[in-house]
């Protein structure tokens, strides 16, 4: 039903949008953003903040507040991430942690800063930050190297650097007592990988990907929801890997017969994985993406 209404007012906007002259279309209402906050159960601090398909984790304490990723590119999210906090507690936010440094996650931070939180990321995702800075992008306070914990009112967050994947820079944030993480971007929960998977090290991801399912936990906070908005399991990690080396072995072989990058993205199908989200928009880049590595190494 509710895609049948989403559909629906796309369609809408879109004959609105050829008929209307631009000042017309400025005065249209801007549809609403999805703005979610739910509580990870079994924890009774542990929350996830969503705006339409980012998500952020935070911990509350008694005191004070541990946000994540701002997610806030050209929209207010990070306004609406604090006004989500403050329907949960009054304490101060202490830290907001950067999963990596990609701007669609951890730009617009400035509201958080605003209330003196300390900004932490990756000495890697630091040293990008400060080469190329972003006016939207708020500086990085303390680098780590992940191997830190953040301990603040009786609750351990610590962040782990797992190997290169998705970035040089991807922190893992465990909960040990909670049994939660939060990874971003770098195993999609149910998902294939975004497009032709920009800024990737392979195959160095695939490692990464043990090392997490090496940890101890249950929960896995993604940093996009996954199918009906659902978080992640260890299965999920291994099925990801599973996916990453079926796909990986599929266009090798496309590319030892000369098919890459045309041939394979055109032939290559992978039926197991048709159901996972965004399959149809994003194999062929994957595709693609095994046939560098395949053709030049890296
Ligand atoms: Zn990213």
């Amino acid at each position: 039903m509710s895609h049948r209404i989403l559909l629906t007012s796309l369609s809408f906007g879109v004959a609105t949008a050829l008929l209307a002259t631009p000042a017309a279309f400025a005065q249209q209402p801007a549809q609403a953003p999805v703005i979610t906050t739910t509580k990870v159960p079994n924890t009774d601090n542990v929350y996830v903040f969503r705006y339409q398909f980012h998500q952020s984790m935070f911990v509350v304490t008694p005191d004070g507040v541990i946000a994540t990723d701002p997610i806030g590119e050209n929209r207010p999210a990070a306004e609406a991430y604090i006004a989500e906090i403050r329907k949960i507690t009054q304490a101060p936010i202490r830290y907001v942690v950067y999963s990596h440094h990609h701007a669609d996650h951890i730009a617009g931070g400035k509201p958080f800063k605003d209330l003196g939180a300390t900004f932490v990321a990756h000495n890697k995702a630091k040293e990008r930050l400060t080469q190329a800075p972003r006016a939207d992008i708020v500086p990085v306070d303390q680098g780590v190297d992940g191997t830190t914990k953040l301990s603040l009112g009786g609750t351990d967050v610590e962040l782990h650097f797992v190997g290169r994947n998705h970035s040089d820079n991807s922190l893992v944030l465990r909960l040990p007592k909670e049994k939660v993480i939060f990874a971003v971007d770098f195993i999609p929960v149910q998902t294939v990988n975004f497009a032709a998977m920009p800024d990737s090290y392979l195959p160095d991801w695939d490692e990464s990907l043990r090392r997490v399912i090496a940890m101890e936990w249950d929960t896995l906070i993604p940093g996009h929801p996954g199918p009906g908005g659902r978080l992640g399991t260890r299965q999920d990690v291994q099925n990801h890997l599973v996916y990453m080396q079926e796909l990986s072995a599929e266009v090798k072989t496309a590319a030892d017969s000369g098919k890459c990058p045309d041939a394979a993205k055109a032939e290559i199908k992978m039926p197991k994985y048709a159901t996972w989200q965004q399959y149809g928009q994003y194999l062929a880049g994957n595709i693609e993406r095994y046939c560098t590595f395949h053709t030049k190494g890296q």
